[in-house]
């Protein structure tokens, strides 16, 4: 287990068993604009809204054997404009909404930093909030993920750079949330072995990643 909270490098990780056995591919997700609707730092329960058809990633995962993990900035708190115990509300509505629908992800890591808020930015903080690969990485270690075959979803330049940062297969690109507005500086990461793919939402996400993720059970 993964007892859930703080770790000593400042960034929030959800509790949950270590994944043991051989390296899988796996889903990872940003949070905002991707599971949720954006809502310029989301931080009440009552503003959570789940995106059309993510519960259908969701279950389509679990069934193909696909971890997923959730990573999200959360410079929000960096900012003041909230702490640890509103995004933990917000944390417990997701789940509590996605159970409604029968589905769960498997691990969520939140970083809270921002370059200009966090006291002492440096290497340590880049490592960790999008575009730095920390938070994938950590999935990786956590699931057990065999990060060349995995895939991002997200709607933020700084995903899909992560993504790339992280060594993973591809990510897609949604036109959701912030998406329409970082389309071009997404496909423009593109290449040297990473794929970026644009879809329009989460169901035609879907559908794409139905033919590039291999099913792993
Ligand atoms: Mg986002």
């Amino acid at each position: 287990m993964t007892p859930g909270g703080l770790t000593e490098d400042g960034i929030w990780v959800s509790a949950g068993p270590r994944r043991g056995g051989k390296a899988v591919p796996g889903l990872l997700l940003d949070r905002d604009g991707v599971l949720v609707r954006e809502v310029n730092y989301l931080h009440r329960r009552q503003d959570v809204e789940i995106a059309p058809g993510a519960a259908a990633l969701l279950r389509w995962a679990a069934q193909a054997g696909l971890p997923v993990a959730v990573v999200t900035n959360q410079a929000g708190i960096a900012r003041g404009m909230f702490g640890w115990d509103e995004f933990l509300a917000v944390q417990d509505e997701i789940a509590a909404r996605l159970a409604a629908e029968g589905v769960g992800v498997d691990l969520t890591i939140a970083c809270p930093f921002h370059p200009e808020h966090s006291p002492g930015w440096g290497l340590a903080h880049a490592r960790w909030r999008k575009p730095g690969p920390g938070m994938l990485q950590q999935a990786g270690d956590i699931l057990n993920l065999d990060l060349g075959r995995s895939w991002m979803v997200g709607d933020n330049e700084s995903d899909i750079a992560a993504a790339k940062a992280a060594g993973l297969a591809g990510a897609v690109h949604v036109l959701t949330g912030h998406g329409a507005r970082y389309r071009d500086d997404a496909l423009r990461l593109d290449g040297g072995g990473f794929r970026v793919l644009i879809e329009q939402d989460i169901p035609a996400t879907l559908a794409r990643l139905q033919s590039h993720l291999p099913i792993s059970v």
